[in-house]
């Protein structure tokens, strides 16, 4: 299924052998991409050929493995790089993902700039991680947290973003995108107000990276992080971009191996941003395949997954919304591929068992923003979330699941 200007979706599919499974009989309709996505064969293959080819530690042997192994891992740093166009690799970070970032970055600069009074500003919206390690650093330094509500459709609202960012507030946090409701947020916008007023932007793009190009040095954003494993990359690495003056004023956050320039028991210096931030043996073979799926997703072009998840949106909001009993949670007008909804009348973990038997996976639950559930009244969602290779023969089995869902439950219930 080829459609105008998209990715041709049945020969990238084929790069997938996690999609060519039978679950329960029928085939796999993988509609869980905002918790992980599936692994296209590069990266298997990447990860794999490092532990059979260039086993070793990197950054430290004369040998021939450790300087392959090296290579290897510095240039997925640059094709980090290139994703979201930072300046220098110097600025990309390997960390384990978006949630490790989070806390780097509260631990290390807030635990060093905010004090008793200073006010964090984030959003209702936002993740768990997002949101935890704010209010632990809050505990720690006497500063306040500080939310920016959302509306009925999703979306934050722009005027109390404005409103709350005060003379007090020392730090903004944000979600590129939601994964429990779709929302994109207008990031340039946040960025060029809060700097009017010195305030430093992190952006959470655990679902941001994956679905839409990045360009960090156009967003003028201080920070943003994003997860390997939704990114069609192994699980355990991610990377945060810091702004190379940012980073090489933070303190280390973990110490120990790696991230020094010398040791003694009198004074230690610190190493230079990334490997500062690096200490001990990093996940090598995570960074490496990493590094793959950057390629994969750069041959394919972000601009034409773009495309294909916007029809895809357009397509399974026309189809849930000719079910009655169907309410979608999250409307905002720009969306990623995220479908969040309630049936009436049905608790979303039967939701998701009725479908798991018909081969959809898709997630239920509060997705780890309880605050988005209690601000749209419920206390947990079913969630489609699409990824490239998401086609709309798959939506369609998702519609008719949702039938077989309603029915029964009118036969049962
Ligand atoms: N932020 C958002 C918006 C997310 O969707 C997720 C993952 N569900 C995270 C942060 C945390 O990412 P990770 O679990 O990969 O650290």
């Amino acid at each position: 299924m080829t459609r105008a200007a998209g990715p041709d979706i049945e020969r990238l599919r084929a790069d997938f052998p996690g999609l060519e499974r039978q679950i329960y009989g029928k085939p796999l309709v993988y509609l869980d991409n905002a918790a992980t996505a599936q692994k296209p064969r590069v990266v298997i293959d990447a990860v794999r050929r490092y532990y059979e080819e260039d086993c070793s530690n990197v950054h430290r042997g004369v040998h021939v493995l450790s300087q392959r192994a090296t290579e290897r891992y510095e240039a997925s740093r640059a094709a980090a790089r290139r994703l979201i166009n930072a300046a220098h690799n110097e600025e990309i970070v390997f960390v384990r993902g978006v949630t490790e970032a989070v806390n780097l970055v509260a631990q290390t600069y807030g635990r060093t700039q905010l004090g008793d009074g200073d006010e964090v500003l984030i959003t209702a919206m936002e993740h768990h991680s997002n949101i935890v390690p704010w209010q632990i650093l809050c505990e720690q330094t006497g500063a306040m947290l500080r939310v920016v509500p959302i509306d009925d459709s999703g979306e934050m609202i722009f005027s109390e973003f404005e409103r709350l960012l005060g003379s007090r507030t020392r730090f903004v946090s944000i979600a590129h995108a939601s994964n429990a409701l779709g929302t994109v947020n207008p990031i340039d916008r946040v960025v060029s107000v809060a700097h009017a007023q010195g305030v430093p932007v992190f952006v959470d793009g655990a679902q941001g990276a994956p679905h839409r190009p990045v360009d960090v040095q156009a967003l003028d954003c201080d920070f943003y992080a994003f997860s390997g494993h939704k990114l069609y990359g192994p699980t355990g690495v991610g990377v945060l971009y810091g702004k190379l003056g940012l980073l090489e004023a933070m303190p280390p956050y973990q110490s120990g191996g790696e991230m020094i320039e010398s040791v003694s028991f009198g004074k230690t210096t610190y190493a230079r941003p990334p490997h500062k931030f690096e200490a001990g043996t990093p996940n090598i073979a995570g960074v490496i395949g990493l590094g793959a799926a950057i390629d994969y997703v750069t041959t394919i072009g972000l601009e034409s997954v773009v495309l294909h998840e916007r029809d895809l949106l357009d397509y399974g909001t026309r189809a849930l919304r000719q079910i009655d009993a169907v309410r979608l949670i999250g409307t905002a007008r720009d969306k990623t591929g995220i479908l969040s909804f309630a049936i009436d009348g049905v608790h979303p973990h039967d939701a998701g068992t009725i479908l798991d038997r018909e081969g959809i996976a898709v997630r239920t639950g509060h997705h780890c923003a309880q605050p988005v559930m209690d601000r749209f009244g419920v206390p947990a969602t079913t969630r489609a979330s699409f990824g490239i290779y998401t086609t709309r023969e798959e939506i369609d089995a998702l519609a008719a699941g949702i039938r077989k869902v309603i029915e029964v439950f009118a036969r049962h219930g």
